[in-house]
């Protein structure tokens, strides 16, 4: 039986800011989903900090119109309840007044795959708060590319093969296939920098689809720094697939990312158990793991993949490094370069006011006009 799972996110309000959604907000979503649950198999509906996440199992296909505007209207009637409730953000991430057949592009994210289902089909979904995109950079390489972190790559048939990895330069909208393991240098380049590249999805050689990531609203407005939109991804695990517990323990050691307070820092990710509020320590960025089992399209869970107890260390490290970065304030790396604050626009207005308050030193102008400050015109260049 071909199933599609699609988990659609978008941020529609805040308590008191962009904490996590009222019940009331919640409850408006759900009435929406569960008044078309005729069209789905099964659904869920949850958060993570202030972004809500609807689940869907259904048979029509991946950026099907339908399952979509189920997926704007039922944010929708969250807009309105957040207003009414004078929630922070209200409609937040809903960029467009009308739905136009695809909610790509339109501000929210999703991560969809169809996919013919095993007799004990399972996977997991990651949803963050207060990040971006390339946060799943250094996740995603541990599961599919370093044997260290997964051992599967080694013992696995199908993952020794190598698998696919599609990556999205974000700033030109541009996507490149990369085949392990000819690739990997020219993957590691991309994940590097988690601003400009991301991974969109994966596949085995065999073309079977294993990960979908939200990288939709970025795609589409492309050429723009359009700050950082949180994200969602989905994994197929088992048999052919990494094991839940391979693509579960490559978020124990929180990297930092980008995102947090006003979208502009640098913190450590930490995994959160479902349902989580965003933190006021700071918006520390979270990941929340939705552990699922699928039969016949009916869901099972999820099971929080995050609230064993073996998870609370990771999160206190995770505060330790968020503290420590916090120790330096504005300097970076605890802040982004200014190509990539949320607030670009407040920055370039103090920036430009000291501008005007620069005059050129003597000596100096002269230098430049030269070529180099020793007059030289040289450069360094790196001996190869
Ligand atoms: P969200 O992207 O989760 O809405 O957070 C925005 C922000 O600026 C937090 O300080
Ligand atoms: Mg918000
Ligand atoms: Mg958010």
């Amino acid at each position: 039986m071909k199933v599609t799972v699609s988990a659609i996110k978008a941020d529609v309000g805040g308590i008191g800011g962009h904490t996590r959604p009222s019940d009331g907000l919640i409850a408006a979503v759900r009435g929406v989903v569960q008044s078309s649950k005729d069209m789905l198999l099964d659904h869920y509906i949850g958060y993570c900090g202030d972004d809500v996440h609807i689940v869907m199992s259904h048979t029509h296909g991946t950026d099907s119109e339908k399952i979509h505007k189920l997926a704007w209207d039922a944010f929708m009637a969250g807009t309105e309840v957040a207003r009414a409730e004078g929630l922070y953000g209200a409609g937040q991430d809903l960029l467009k007044d009308s739905f136009s057949g695809n909610v790509k592009g339109m501000g929210p994210g999703v991560a969809e795959i169809e996919f013919e289902e095993r007799p004990n089909e399972a996977f997991t979904i990651f949803a963050a708060d207060k990040t971006e995109p390339g946060a799943f950079n250094y996740p995603i390489y541990r599961m599919f590319v370093d044997a260290l972190s997964n051992t599967g790559l080694i013992v696995n048939k199908s993952l020794a093969r190598g698998v696919v990895i599609n990556v999205m330069d974000v700033e030109g909208g541009r996507i490149a296939e990369l085949e392990m393991w000819q690739d990997k240098p020219l993957l590691e380049a991309a994940l590097m920098y988690p601003g400009r590249y991301v991974v969109d999805s994966v596949y085995t050689k065999d073309g079977e689809p294993i990960l979908s990531a939200s990288t939709d609203r970025l795609h589409n407005i492309a050429g723009t720094y359009v700050g950082k939109d949180d994200p969602i991804c989905m994994v197929r695990t088992q048999k052919m697939f990494p094991a839940t517990e391979e693509v579960g323990s490559v978020f124990n050691n929180p990297h930092y990312v980008a995102g947090n307070t006003r979208g502009s820092h640098n913190m450590p990710l930490m995994p959160v158990r479902l349902n989580s509020a965003a933190t006021i320590n700071f918006c520390i960025p979270i990941v929340e793991a939705l552990v699922f089992s699928m039969h016949e399209g009916r869901l099972t869970g999820p099971f929080d993949g995050f609230s064993t107890p073996d998870w609370d260390l990771v999160r206190e490290r995770a505060t330790t490094k968020a503290l420590e970065m916090r120790s330096q304030g504005f300097i970076h790396p605890a802040t982004l370069v200014p190509s990539e604050l949320e607030y670009a626009e407040g920055y370039k207005a103090v920036i430009s006011s000291l501008d005007k308050k620069m005059v050129p030193m003597a000596g100096a102008a002269a230098a430049v006009k030269e070529g180099g400050v020793d007059g030289s015109g040289a450069r360094y260049e790196d001996p190869d």
